[in-house]
């Protein structure tokens, strides 16, 4: 298989980790444990990382004979909508990482594809799509503000909390509820209305 192109990683991107101060004997290990502002599109439509948020990295890098292995957690916030009544949702994660990038030319490079096991650039490596699916993966895809939220009245969109247990609108349309208002107040006035219907 052809390898695809790599673009080159950026050293300054706040993801993207610098392994030169790990020794490269398998074994030797080094705490990776910083916070860093969350890229963009981070999470799903209705929740997501903010951009620009606090992503806290506690994580360690171990050499493997093959790589780097990067494992820990990441945790950070999430902001978002419910799924039933769109209120905000604010809270916060943590998600695991367990990672192996493997160095350039190594056999696990040559044998894997770069979807399956990550890629070292030189001593650098970058954890955003580690780091991105850890997170996607977790978030509910309808999420809550909370588990038992009833929602809103789909015909007057008013949240269920707000409105009384036996709230309901018997005329489901509003012509119908005017047409009835009218024969009822004025059986006279509506007679000529309903003719007027019967010839369409
Ligand atoms: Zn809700
Ligand atoms: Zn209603």
């Amino acid at each position: 298989m052809p390898k695809s192109p790599q673009s080159h990683l950026d050293p300054r991107q706040p993801l993207v980790v610098d392994t030169t101060k790990l020794p490269r004997q398998p074994g030797a290990t080094r705490a990776l444990s910083r916070v860093v502002p969350a890229p963009a599109d981070l999470g799903l439509e209705l929740i997501s990382v903010p951009e620009g948020s606090d992503l806290e990295l506690d994580l360690s890098m171990t050499s493997v004979s093959e790589g780097v292995y990067i494992s820990g957690a990441v945790r950070g916030s999430l902001s978002g909508e419910c799924g039933r009544c769109l209120n905000e949702i604010g809270t916060s994660f943590e998600v695991s990482i367990a990672e192996l990038f493997a160095y350039e030319d190594s056999t696990t490079e040559e044998t894997t594809d770069d979807d399956e096991v990550g890629r070292m650039q030189g001593d650098l490596l970058d954890l955003e799509p580690a780091i991105r699916d850890a997170i996607v993966l977790t978030l509910p895809t309808n999420p809550l503000c909370r588990p038992d939220c009833p929602g809103l009245c789909p015909e007057c969109g008013v949240h269920f909390d707000d409105l009384p247990a036996d709230h309901s609108h018997e005329d489901v349309d509003p012509r119908w509820a005017a047409l009835r208002n009218l024969t009822a107040e004025s059986p006279e006035a509506a007679a000529p209305q309903q003719e007027q219907y019967s010839k369409e």
